[in-house]
């Protein structure tokens, strides 16, 4: 039958298109949907960074780096400006991986990439601009199809009915599959609630004569932090991360509120001056944490319809194409004869304990970086310098973000270490070099 398929999959973005990638491979016949077309930027904003972990799943489905990101927004510095008081340097390298550097990711390149590659494959039909706005179920509850229209929001296609053993919500943080398929949250981490705004600018000047395209974080304390990637093609994406409750504080609109959280940093104010805009200030006001029930009868989640956290870490593309891993082979040993509610579970099991204890410390530096009081001055000028000018400190946080070491071991304030060193130093006069 032409409107049958081994599996469906909600939305084709990066856990998506990934899937069908990985299902193919795998013989299965996939019919790949998307409300939005391609090129295009995802419905919920991202701004996005990739660490060698993504690339390394990337390549496993056979990318190379050049097909989706640009060398300008390859980044080998970071740079934390603490507060204007001091700026600390991390160099990639010290990550000593198989890739000692990351990429700024421009996201409408980077999912039509993905996309048209999945399309391209022949086992999979691929339909952009037809959302799923209903799923079937038979007699017994399991998920048996779904119900799609193109161009669905004007409405003014006839609906279609589409049946697979197996339909797989890739439809991001705001997963109308998961709610269709009954799916709910069985793990929340949401006492810090955060928002992020960010928007595209041309034209930004360079950080320093001697770094051309570092990544920036600026902590600005009290509850503001911001972060400014190159993209490539001389386009910077700045993003502001904040508390909820300030995107709209004292009625101002979000935009304004990120117009003016801009300024609070004096060295990327300096950035700004002759910088230009280019894309309207697009973010998310509550970006809640945690996972939902990621199986059932006839179906699946995937991606951030699953498992859904704060961007501080940037792990959300990883972990999507993680979790993409993870289903396929759960899916093989479905196909292999396992029932789908025990491989279902394997698979929901395993991708939780992948990542609970990122999410952990994710949470954690929220809470430090939005929802601590900054310290004072001379604990910013002795301990806090002292750590973040440490290169036993720089190399595990980096490799931290590129989950090359168990979260846990992870420390983000001032260990004894650091501050011996630190100490040390300021004493004899050795001005760590990677002290900008
Ligand atoms: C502000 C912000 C900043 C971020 N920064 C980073 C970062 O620096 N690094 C990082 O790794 N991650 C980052 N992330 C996370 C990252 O963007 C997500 O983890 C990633 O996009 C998840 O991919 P996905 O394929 O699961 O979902 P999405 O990218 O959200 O794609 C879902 C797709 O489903 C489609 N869809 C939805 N409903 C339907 C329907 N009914 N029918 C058909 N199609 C449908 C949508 O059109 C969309 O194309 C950030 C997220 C946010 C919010």
């Amino acid at each position: 039958m032409d409107n049958q398929y081994d599996v469906i999959i909600v939305g084709g973005r990066i856990a998506g298109a990934s899937l069908a990638m990985r299902l193919s491979r795998q013989n299965l016949k996939v019919l790949l949907i998307d409300r939005g077309t391609f090129p295009s930027w995802p419905a919920v904003p991202s701004s996005p960074i990739i660490y060698p972990s993504a690339m390394r799943l990337l390549e496993a489905l056979g990318f190379a780096e050049t097909e989706y990101a640009c060398p300008e927004a390859k980044v080998t510095q970071v740079v934390m400006d603490m507060m204007g008081k001091f700026q600390a340097t991390f160099s990639t390298e010290l990550m000593q991986l198989d890739r000692n550097y990351i990429y700024g990711i421009d996201r409408n390149k980077f999912d039509t990439v993905l996309w048209e590659r999945a399309a391209s494959l022949p086992l999979v039909t691929a339909r952009d601009n037809f959302g799923m706005t209903d799923v079937i179920k038979d007699d017994n509850g399991r998920v048996t199809g779904i119900v799609g229209r193109a161009g669905e929001r004007a409405g003014e296609r006839a609906a279609e009915r589409l049946y697979a053993n197996l339909v797989v919500g890739a439809d991001g943080r705001f997963s109308q599959a998961a709610r269709k398929f009954g799916s709910r949250p069985f793990e929340e981490l949401n006492d810090y609630p955060s928002a992020s705004f960010h928007a595209e600018w041309e034209n930004v000047g360079r950080y320093s004569e001697t770094m051309q395209y570092p990544a920036a974080l600026f902590q600005v304390g009290n509850g503001y932090s911001l972060l400014c990637i190159p993209l490539g093609n001389g386009k910077y994406i700045i993003a502001n991360y904040l508390r909820t409750a300030d995107v709209n504080a004292d009625g101002k609109k979000a935009e304004e509120t990120y117009l003016e959280n801009l300024q609070k940093a004096p060295r990327l104010r300096e950035q700004l001056k002759n910088a230009r805009r280019v894309t309207p200030v697009v973010g998310v006001r509550r970006i809640d944490n945690g996972y939902r029930q990621a199986y059932g009868d006839g179906w699946a989640l995937v991606g951030d319809a699953f498992h859904y956290e704060s961007p501080l870490d940037g792990q959300g593309i990883y972990n999507a194409l993680l979790a993409s891993q993870f289903l396929a082979e759960a899916i093989a040993e479905w196909q292999a004869g396992k029932s789908w509610l025990e491989a279902g579970a394997t698979y929901q099991q395993r991708f939780y304990d992948s990542s609970i204890a990122m999410l952990k410390q994710t949470v954690k530096r929220v809470k430090q970086e939005l929802y601590t009081s900054p310290p004072p001055d001379f604990v910013v000028n002795t301990l806090i310098r002292w750590m973040l000018t440490d290169p036993v400190y720089q190399q595990q946080f980096l490799r931290y973000l590129a989950r090359a070491i168990d979260p846990t071991t992870f420390s983000f304030a001032p260990t004894p270490g650091p501050i011996v060193r630190g100490f040390w130093r300021d004493v004899t006069g050795r001005r760590n070099g990677r002290e900008a």
